[in-house]
């Protein structure tokens, strides 16, 4: 079954969401396929505390319903479901979900985030959200006057440990080798912060606790020593991948994968089709920033719309 819109979303965390409210508002009747982890990844985070709008906050799940239900409340059809292809050689773009539907679209807008890169321990999984992190600047905050620890040796890292180092007693970065990946620059400034500790070779072992982290085993890769880092955050900060595959060879991406769009814009390579969030925005990551950046999408789908 064939299906014309004039205007289809790939993605449902804040960007995919908010471009749906500015979409549908515009009378553009979108349609958004949620793809595999509905709401994003802030359905994987507890609270929520930099969002305006919210002054008690809110949990990630609680804030990606109210966009959905936001996003439905002005006609955009919400659709559970993965899109596993895309031809964008000719307008409308031919769009198959895995439901079977093929979808025609006069434009799109690409909002499939970025996943975060896990460790892969089972401990890892279980205490996310309850002592584990892949976000400092989204959940640090919890960790005021504690003793945390990073994982990873590159840019990421280095800034998530020195924004860290701000709020917490003590920060740990646990690096696998014995120099870090990071800019020079950035690496001076986590060797200039009293607070950070480097622990060189460190393969991460297990985060034990009970209900929630209260320490951290690891290894040594040169002595194979274990040590116990007695903290109640574990920050995992080795990489982000942007989810991204379906339009390789396709749209133009940076060397990492991430979308490359138009200065002051979300336009990309091709006319009519359009990137928000994560998948193009490799530096801020955050709600918000995606969020604005899903409302521009929606506001040049639609002028884009006007001009052809
Ligand atoms: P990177 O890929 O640069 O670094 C990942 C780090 O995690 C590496 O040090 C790597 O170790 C380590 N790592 C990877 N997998 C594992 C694992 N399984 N176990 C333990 N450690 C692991 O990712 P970043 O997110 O840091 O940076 C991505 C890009 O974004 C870079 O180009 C970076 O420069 C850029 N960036 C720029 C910023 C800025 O300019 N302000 C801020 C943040 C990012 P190893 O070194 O041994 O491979």
């Amino acid at each position: 079954m064939t299906e014309k819109t004039k205007c289809l979303i790939i993605g449902s965390g804040p960007a995919g969401y908010t471009a749906g409210i500015y979409a549908a508002r515009a009378d553009l009747k979108p349609i958004l396929y949620q793809g595999l982890q509905p709401g994003g990844q802030l359905t994987i985070t507890t609270e929520v505390e930099n969002f305006p709008g919210y002054p008690e906050g809110i949990t990630g799940p609680d804030m990606m319903e109210d966009l959905r239900k936001q996003c439905e409340r002005f006609g955009t059809d919400v659709r559970w479901g993965i899109i596993t292809a895309v031809d964008l050689s000719q307008r409308p773009f031919r769009v198959t979900a895995d439901d079977g539907k093929e979808i025609l679209a006069d434009t799109l807008i690409i909002a499939t985030g970025a996943t975060a890169k896990w460790l892969g321990l089972d401990s890892e999984k279980k205490f996310n959200g309850y002592g584990v992190s892949a976000c400092a600047t989204c959940d640090g905050f919890f960790y005021r006057g504690k003793e945390v620890a990073v994982v990873g040796g590159g840019d990421t890292a280095c800034e998530e440990a020195t924004y860290l180092a701000n709020l917490c007693k003590k920060v740990y970065l646990v690096h696998r080798r014995d120099e870090l990946r990071a800019s020079k620059a950035m690496q001076q400034r986590v060797f200039r912060t009293p607070n950070i500790e480097m622990v060189w070779n460190g393969i991460p072992k297990e985060i034990v606790g009970g209900q929630t982290v209260d320490g951290f085993i690891v290894k040594d890769a040169k002595t194979g020593e274990e040590r116990r880092l007695d903290v109640e955050g574990v920050f995992i900060a080795i990489g982000h991948k942007p989810n991204t595959e379906l339009f390789q060879g396709v749209l133009d991406m940076d060397e990492m994968g991430y979308l490359i769009t138009k200065p002051d814009s979300t336009a990309t390579n091709i006319h009519g089709v359009f990137a928000a969030g994560d998948v193009q925005d490799k530096t801020f990551r955050q709600a918000i920033t995606a969020a604005g950046t899903g409302c521009m999408a929606a506001i040049e789908a639609e002028r884009f719309l006007g001009e052809i």
